[in-house]
């Protein structure tokens, strides 16, 4: 018997042909947005460990890694990566924070995950996807340690913590995709405020955010009017207060009663 008796397919039945596709298709951007990859800064390693990735994997796994890995300084708004083309570096955030951003052709903008201390950006390089069609941007200043997407794909491929670290990250991220998407149809702006902020804060781990409104109004894909209204009445019921281009969380408590039921989630 062979492999296709018993599955009906006729004789004349030919399988569809898979077409793989040869080049990523253009991602249209406005041309207003001087959007581009801007390689980020050098700085020496301090030495203290935050990024929980790396300070969750046995001490082996992080020795091979060492040697590779650089400390850089990542600035508010910096582009990490060019569209369409594949990501040459993985960044572990220490204090930076860092988002994953989609551009529409009308110039307007959503955020769809967030990533600090806790994750790792670039995991499409490790399973060798196509480049993503979505922008890396630093959200908040701050360090990461970087490594080269060949070393870290390698280290993958040699089991181990990292590589259950890295599947543990993966996981977190489609979670927090999915829900974010929920929470974007389902929820009022002000609750999706309140839960984003609270998520910065969790990675930050500072009360004063820099962060403009016209920040918050592109990671949330509203105008910048709504979100200054949204803020202007958190701060009239004293749960944050805020001046240019930065945000402090005043009450958390509070804060959390606002928020959507996704910050549970994400
Ligand atoms: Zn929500």
């Amino acid at each position: 018997m062979n492999e296709t008796e018993g599955l009906n397919v006729g004789q004349n039945a030919t399988m569809p042909e898979i077409v793989q596709p040869s080049t990523i298709p253009p991602v249209i951007i406005s041309p207003h947005l001087n959007l581009k990859y801007q390689s980020p800064k050098r700085v020496p390693f301090g030495g203290s460990l935050t990024n929980k990735i790396l300070g969750g994997i046995s001490g082996a796994d992080l020795s091979r890694l060492l040697p590779y890995l650089e400390c850089v300084n990542l600035t508010s708004g910096q582009q990490l990566n060019c569209l369409g083309e594949r990501i040459d570096f993985v960044y572990f955030p220490e204090t930076a924070i860092i988002s994953h951003i989609y551009f529409l052709g009308d110039g307007s903008t959503a955020a769809t995950s967030i990533v600090g201390k806790e994750g790792m950006v670039g995991l499409s390089a490790i399973f060798d996807s196509p480049p993503p069609t979505h922008w890396i941007e630093v959200t908040l200043t701050g360090t990461a340690l970087r490594v080269s997407s060949e070393v870290i794909k390698r280290e993958f491929h040699n089991g181990g913590s990292l590589q259950h670290s890295l599947l543990d990250c993966m996981s977190a991220r489609l979670a927090q995709v999915s829900q974010r998407a929920v929470c974007n149809g389902c929820h009022e702006l002000s609750q999706r405020l309140a839960t984003w902020l609270l998520m910065i804060h969790d990675r930050a781990q500072i009360d004063e955010l820099r962060l403009t409104q016209e920040t918050m109004a592109n990671h949330l894909g509203t105008r910048r009017a709504t979100v200054n209204a949204a803020c202007t009445a958190l701060r009239e019921s004293g749960i944050v207060s805020y001046r240019r281009a930065a945000i402090t969380i005043i009450d958390r408590k509070r804060l959390e009663t606002v928020a959507c039921e996704c910050y549970r989630v994400l």
